[in-house]
């Protein structure tokens, strides 16, 4: 018979684990050295006094069906349905993982914070939620990694390079004005629908970040 502990320690170390942690367990995969997320469910102790975890699996884009995209950051997660039963020694330390609004806020990102804003379905390749908000002519959602312009008139947020500037000229920018805001001419006054084909949707226009 097995019995919950309310918590465990790192093997080596006195850093303590309890179950709803985030951790950074030995990689699944041997031909990669990034340790694999997870967050602990449960902890338990069988009768021949084994430590295990119950843990829920985070996925790297790069392990997904869908592979990495371009709006995909360097520390993004995805919390997916698989769940394991690992040894408590093949926890190697604990780590954080946010939502992207709190990750987008913080000062100094470590190497222990990570991000997820998609649940993931592995069997599938299936995400939740299934509409996200989307920016930038090229209509994707938003890579906290990647320096984007805001149009002062539409509050829209852009990609240098999808408006033909370097990052660096962008940088220097005081204010930006999109083409679309800057063109005076007598085009139609609504702009085209988002046409975007994957479920992604544009968000209100706002003055809040
Ligand atoms: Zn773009
Ligand atoms: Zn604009």
């Amino acid at each position: 018979m097995a019995s919950v502990c309310s918590y465990t320690t790192i093997i080596g170390t006195n850093k303590v684990v309890r179950a709803g942690d985030c951790v950074l367990m030995h990689p699944y995969d041997p031909t990669s050295n990034l340790p694999r997320v997870a967050h602990v469910e449960k902890i338990v102790q069988d009768d021949k006094y084994n430590v295990i975890v119950c843990v829920r699996l985070y996925y790297r884009p790069q392990e997904s069906i869908g592979g990495r995209r371009r709006f995909h950051g360097a520390k993004e997660l995805f919390l997916s349905d698989r769940f394991d039963f690992k040894s408590v020694d093949s926890i190697e330390g604990k780590c954080v993982v946010h939502t992207l609004r709190k990750y987008m806020k913080l000062e100094n990102v470590s190497a222990e914070d990570y991000y997820c804003r998609f649940q993931y379905q592995a069997a599938t390749g299936a995400f939740t939620p299934d509409r996200v908000a989307v920016y930038c002519n090229c209509e994707m959602p938003k890579n906290p990694d990647e320096f984007m312009l805001r149009c002062k008139e539409c509050k829209d947020w852009y990609h240098p390079d999808c408006v033909g500037m370097t990052i660096e000229d962008a940088r220097n920018l005081d204010q930006y004005v999109c083409s679309e805001c800057s063109t005076v001419d007598d085009s139609p006054a609504t702009l085209p629908e988002s046409q975007a084909s994957d479920g992604m949707v544009r968000p209100p226009a706002s003055d809040t970040k």
